[in-house]
C-alpha cells in the first residue's frame, strides 16, 4: 500500500514508437492543481492517450485503481481528466479530489480502504489546522490508527499470493516477494500483545504444562524405545490432568514439579547410561501419577475418619494404593501390567526406605534389580519433597499452599472430634517450625543418602535446602523475639486487665516444637 509511484513531474514523459529526439520536439502542456492542498503539477505530450493522463492523476492522488477521481476546475465546475485539459497557471489551479472507491470489486473492502483514510485525515487535519490553528490529538490518534492498520494491511500481504488477499495496486504493481522487508517486521500490535503476556505471565497454564510434561516423554527418548502413540501419551497426560483436582497443594502443578524434579535427576546423574529405559520410564510415570485424585486430606486423615479409601485398603497407605489404582485405570492404554513406585511416597514408610538404602549404599550395584528397586524409591521421595531445593520464591509459595491445606485438614478434625496431628494445627505450627525441623530431620538426611551415591547432586540438592534452613532457623528466631515481646507486654497488660482473652497466637515454645512431626507429603 505504500506509495511508489515516481515523482509526478517526471511522469509520461513519452509514447512507445517514438524516436527520442521527436520526444523532445514534442509539445507538452503543464497542468497546475492541487490535492489535499497540496499543490501538484503533471507534464504530460498535448496528444498522449487520455488513460495516460488519468493514470498520472491518480498517481499524485495515491488512489487505488478503483477509485474514483474527480477534478474541479478554478471555478469549482467538474472537468474531464483528459490530454485536452485547457492549461492554468499556478494561481489559478485545478483540484483533485478521490471521492470513492468501487466497492464491487473489493469484495473484502480493504482496497484503498487505508489510502482514503489517510487521504480523509490528511483533508481533516488541515481543516482543523486551519480552525485551530495546532493539530489537537483526536487527530494524532487518528493517525496512529491509520498507520498500524496500513501495517496490519503490509503483514498479511503475502496471503495475495495465496488467492486470499486481493492485491492492492494497480496493475502495473509487481508481485512482493514473500519475504518483502515490511513483511518480516512484527506489527506493533503483535509485539504489544507478546510483550504484555510475557510481563503478566507469572504462572505456566496448565495446557502448557501438559506440553512440558509431553516433552519430557518425547526427550527421554520414551516414544521412539516403547513405541507409544503422540496421541495416546497426550490422551494419558489429559486423564493425568482431569485426575489432580482444584485443592492447595496437591494439585497438578504439585505434580508437574515432583516430575519436573525426576527429569532433572536422570539427567544430572546420567542415569540413561546405568538404568533400564523401562526403569526410567516407570520413574517418571510415577513422579506424573504419584498423587492422583488426592482430596487434600492425608492418611492419618482417612484412617481416623474412617472413609471409603481406608476401608478399602484396611488403613495401609490409604492415599498411595488409590492413586496407584487411578494410575493403573489410566495406563492401561499405554504399558498395561507395569508396576509403579508411587507406594514409595507414604511418608510412613519414610525411615524403613531409607534404612534399606543405607544398608546397600556401600555396596550398591546397578546390576542388581533389588538394588535398583530401593534406588528408585528413593528418587521418587527425593523428588516429591524436593520443593525447598528450589529457589526461595519459588519455594515458600508453595510452603504457604501446603500449610493451607494442613490448617484445612486440621479445621476439619477439630470438627469432627478426631485427633488433630501438631505439624497440621494452625494453632501450633508456624511457617518456619513446620520447615526447620522438617528440613534438619528428614529432608537432609535424604538427599544427604542420595549425594552419596552421586556426588554430582550435592549443588543442586543439598546447597540450596542448606540454605532454606538457614532462611527459616533466621525467621523462627525473629519469630520468637517477637512473641518474646508480645508475651512480656501481654503480661504488663494483663496485670492491668486480666479478662485479656488474646490466646490465639502461635505456640512456638521449646515444648510445643518438640511436638511437631515432619511435613508430611
Ligand atoms: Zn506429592
Amino acid at each position: 500500500m505504500q506509495s511508489q509511484q515516481p515523482p509526478i513531474r517526471a511522469a509520461v514523459t513519452g509514447r512507445r514508437g517514438m524516436s527520442s529526439a521527436a520526444q523532445e520536439e514534442m509539445a507538452t502542456k503543464i497542468i497546475y492543481f492541487t490535492i489535499n492542498g497540496r499543490p501538484e503539477q503533471a507534464e504530460f505530450p498535448v496528444d498522449c492517450p487520455a488513460q495516460d493522463v488519468k493514470d498520472l492523476f491518480r498517481s499524485a492522488a495515491e488512489a487505488g485503481p478503483h477509485d474514483i477521481l474527480k477534478l474541479y476546475n478554478p471555478k469549482g465546475n467538474i472537468v474531464n481528466i483528459s490530454p485536452q485539459l485547457p492549461p492554468n497557471t499556478p494561481q489559478s489551479t485545478y483540484k483533485l479530489e478521490v471521492v470513492a472507491a468501487d466497492c464491487n470489486s473489493d469484495p473484502l473492502g480493504i482496497l484503498g480502504l487505508e489510502a482514503r483514510a489517510r487521504l480523509r485525515l490528511q483533508s481533516l487535519e488541515k481543516k482543523i489546522l486551519i480552525e485551530a490553528g495546532e493539530t489537537p490529538t483526536i487527530v494524532h490518534e487518528m493517525k496512529r490508527q491509520v498507520e498500524s492498520f496500513r501495517e496490519k494491511l503490509e503483514s498479511v500481504e503475502h496471503l495475495s499470493w495465496l488467492g486470499l488477499f486481493k492485491e492492492l495496486s494497480d496493475a502495473t504493481h509487481k508481485p512482493s516477494p514473500f519475504y518483502h522487508k515490511r513483511t518480516l517486521r512484527k506489527t506493533r500490535e503483535e509485539c504489544e500483545h507478546v510483550r504484555d503476556k510475557f510481563l503478566k505471565m507469572r504462572q505456566w497454564e496448565d495446557a502448557e504444562i501438559m506440553v512440558l510434561l509431553q516433552v519430557m516423554y518425547v526427550d527421554l527418548d520414551f516414544i521412539s524405545t516403547f513405541n507409544i502413540e503422540l496421541e495416546v501419551l497426550q490422551q494419558f497426560l489429559y486423564e493425568v490432568y482431569r485426575r489432580y483436582n482444584n485443592i492447595p497443594f496437591h494439585n497438578f502443578k504439585h505434580c508437574f514439579c515432583v516430575t519436573q524434579m525426576m527429569y532433572g535427576l536422570i539427567w544430572l546423574t546420567d542415569l540413561r547410561s546405568k538404568m533400564d529405559s523401562i526403569d526410567l520410564l516407570t520413574l517418571l510415570t510415577s513422579a506424573v501419577c504419584h498423587d492422583l485424585d488426592h482430596t487434600g486430606y492425608n492418611n492419618a486423615y482417612q484412617i481416623n475418619a474412617r472413609t471409603e479409601l481406608a476401608l478399602r485398603y484396611n488403613d495401609i497407605s490409604p492415599l498411595e494404593n488409590h492413586h496407584c489404582a487411578v494410575a493403573f485405570e489410566l495406563l492401561e492404554k499405554v504399558y498395561p501390567g507395569h508396576k509403579l513406585c508411587v507406594l514409595a511416597t507414604d511418608m510412613t514408610r519414610h525411615n524403613e526406605i531409607l534404612n534399606k538404602f543405607k544398608s546397600i549404599l556401600s555396596v550398591f550395584d546397578f546390576g542388581n534389580k533389588d538394588h535398583r528397586e530401593v534406588l528408585m524409591m528413593i528418587l521418587i521421595k527425593v523428588s516429591d519433597i524436593s520443593n525447598e531445593a528450589r529457589p526461595m520464591d519459588v519455594a515458600e509459595p508453595w510452603l504457604d499452599c501446603l500449610l493451607q491445606e494442613f490448617f484445612n485438614q486440621s479445621d476439619m478434625e477439630k470438627l469432627e472430634g478426631l485427633p488433630v496431628s501438631p505439624f497440621m494445627d494452625r494453632d501450633k505450627v508456624t511457617k518456619p517450625s513446620s520447615q526447620t525441623g522438617f528440613i534438619r530431620f528428614v529432608l537432609l538426611p535424604l538427599f544427604m543418602e542420595l549425594a552419596n551415591l552421586f556426588p554430582c547432586l550435592e549443588q543442586h540438592i543439598i546447597h540450596p535446602v542448606r540454605k532454606a534452613l538457614d532462611y527459616y532457623t533466621e525467621m523462627e528466631k525473629a519469630l520468637e523475639r517477637e512473641n518474646l515481646n508480645r508475651a512480656q507486654i501481654d503480661k504488663t497488660g494483663k496485670s492491668k486487665e486480666p479478662s485479656s482473652s488474646d490466646s490465639k497466637e502461635p505456640d512456638t515454645s521449646a515444648e510445643a516444637r518438640s511436638n511437631l512431626k515432619p511435613t508430611a507429603v
